[in-house]
């Protein structure tokens, strides 16, 4: 009888890719994938630890599995991704029913581990995090019925902002080669995807070889422009302080390139900025905007922020509205600043009251709301390109993105998934616009 395998990923799209990775080398070793974790013979949780909230939602998840495991007690239970590498063998003490714990370097020693639990029994920990991880390609058919994909192509982090987890948790930067990544994605054309978003932490320090005009990140997107049958590149998570103008270009010059930047700002205050170690001021992240839409003015651009970073007055946090008003996102993502152990700035004073971060939080989500509708109600009337992706989910539409990455819904009875098609745009929501199916 086959086993079954169930993973739960929270947190990024590296989370996802990694999910991915492991469900693949499951899958060599035999195990079918099962949405349901009740009928799982193995259990994996992916972690996030970036803010506190995610912790505890994983801790959460992981005492609910560690219930079904005393009911099912062939059950094998892991967990892996951030949380996993930060505690390691803290992990295997605190929570009795959890089996193995491996680090964000440890992929490839999961069917091992096994191995060795139903070989020898007892519990194991492997974070090794000095450890290259060896990204292997992908099984065939695994991606068919995707029209998208993840590839990473750097991991880890040099950039200790002050705030942040990240580096603790993935190591520093190492750049895959781009032999590999070509590969990898020609495999996923092979199986049908169409798009696949390049994934890093900060890809556009992306550097693979001596030079960084041959070898630097606008350089591998030429390449993978290439590739046929290739329909979209899209890439996160880019640092405003590697932003090249070469790399400004390829918005204009790789007609594969998707016209949208996922570009952080985190904070408008130049003090603020400073006290995060981000690199550049809210004058240098103006201007790289202005740059981008001289190149292409239809440029969508997202961001992150995080509000009530220790020391941030109210005056720091009306210029982060200011540059948001300025810019006027497609969309942002907003958080609360939140302590993370080991980092510079949890050590700092003075913290911004919990109320405070609230309000501002609110705030900043309502200004954005109005911004983004605003965005979206623009393009009412124009014909926009959308890949297909395959039914909303009402079930009675298709659903697909623009370049832009925006979600449009339309009714069409003879497209599928992975065709390009011009709809135009009849309606605009927050999240969404509806449309009308064209060609
Ligand atoms: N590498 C990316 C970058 O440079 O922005 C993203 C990394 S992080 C996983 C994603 C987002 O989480 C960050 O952009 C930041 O806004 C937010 N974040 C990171 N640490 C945080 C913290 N301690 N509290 C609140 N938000 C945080
Ligand atoms: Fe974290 Fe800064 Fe690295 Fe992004 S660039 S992962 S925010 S340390």
């Amino acid at each position: 009888m086959s086993r079954h395998y169930h993973i739960a990923t929270m947190g990024c799209q590296m989370n996802e890719y990694d999910s991915d990775h492991l469900g693949q080398l499951l899958q060599a070793e035999d195990f079918k994938p099962t949405e349901d974790p009740h009928r799982a013979d193995l259990i994996l949780i992916n972690t996030c630890t970036v803010r506190d909230k995610a912790e505890q939602k994983a801790y959460s998840l992981l005492g609910r599995m560690i219930g079904l495991k005393k009911r099912k007690p062939g059950l094998v239970l892991g967990i892996m991704g951030c949380i996993a590498q930060q505690k390691g063998s803290a992990l295997i003490e605190r929570f009795p029913g959890l089996d193995f714990v491996i680090g964000t370097k440890e992929l490839e020693t999961v069917p091992r581990i096994l191995e060795k639990l139903t070989r020898e029994g007892g519990r194991v920990v492997a974070a090794d995090l000095t450890k290259r991880s060896m990204f292997s390609s992908a099984n065939p058919g695994y991606f068919k019925d995707r029209v998208k994909s993840f590839v990473t192509i750097m991991e880890g982090c040099n950039n200790f902002c002050s705030y942040c987890i990240v580096p603790y948790v993935r190591g520093r930067e190492v750049s895959r080669l781009p032999e590999e990544i070509i590969k990898e994605t020609e495999k996923l054309v092979e199986q049908g995807v169409k798009e696949v978003t390049l994934l890093g932490q900060n890809v556009n320090s992306y550097r693979s070889g001596e030079s960084q005009a041959e070898g630097g990140f606008p350089s591998l997107l030429r390449k993978l422009n290439n590739i046929e049958g290739l329909l979209r590149i899209r890439f996160t998570t880019s640092h405003p302080k590697d932003l090249s103008d070469d790399l400004i270009h390829c918005f204009k010059d790789l007609e594969k390139l998707c016209g949208h930047i996922h570009l952080p700002l985190q904070s408008g205050s130049n003090h603020v900025l400073k006290s995060m170690k981000r690199g550049y001021t809210r004058e240098h992240y103006l201007e790289l905007v202005e740059n981008l839409r001289r190149v292409n003015p239809d440029v969508a651009i997202t961001s992150d922020v995080i509000v009530g970073f220790p020391g941030e007055k109210g005056g720091d946090f009306e210029l982060t509205l200011d540059v948001v008003k300025k810019i006027g996102f497609d969309n942002l993502y907003s958080f609360k600043y939140s302590d993370r152990e080991g980092t510079l700035a949890s050590a700092m004073e003075p913290k911004v009251p919990s109320h405070e971060r609230a309000c501002r939080l609110q705030t900043l989500q309502q200004l954005q709301k109005g911004i983004t509708l605003h965005k979206n109600r623009k393009l009412v009337g124009r014909r926009v390109e959308v890949l297909v992706e395959g039914r909303s989910k009402k079930g009675n539409e298709l659903t697909g993105r623009t370049g832009s990455n925006k979600v449009v819904n339309f009714d069409c009875e003879s497209e599928l998934p992975g065709d390009l098609v011009q709809v135009r745009i009849e309606n605009a929501y927050a999240n969404s616009l509806r449309g009308e199916f064209v060609h």
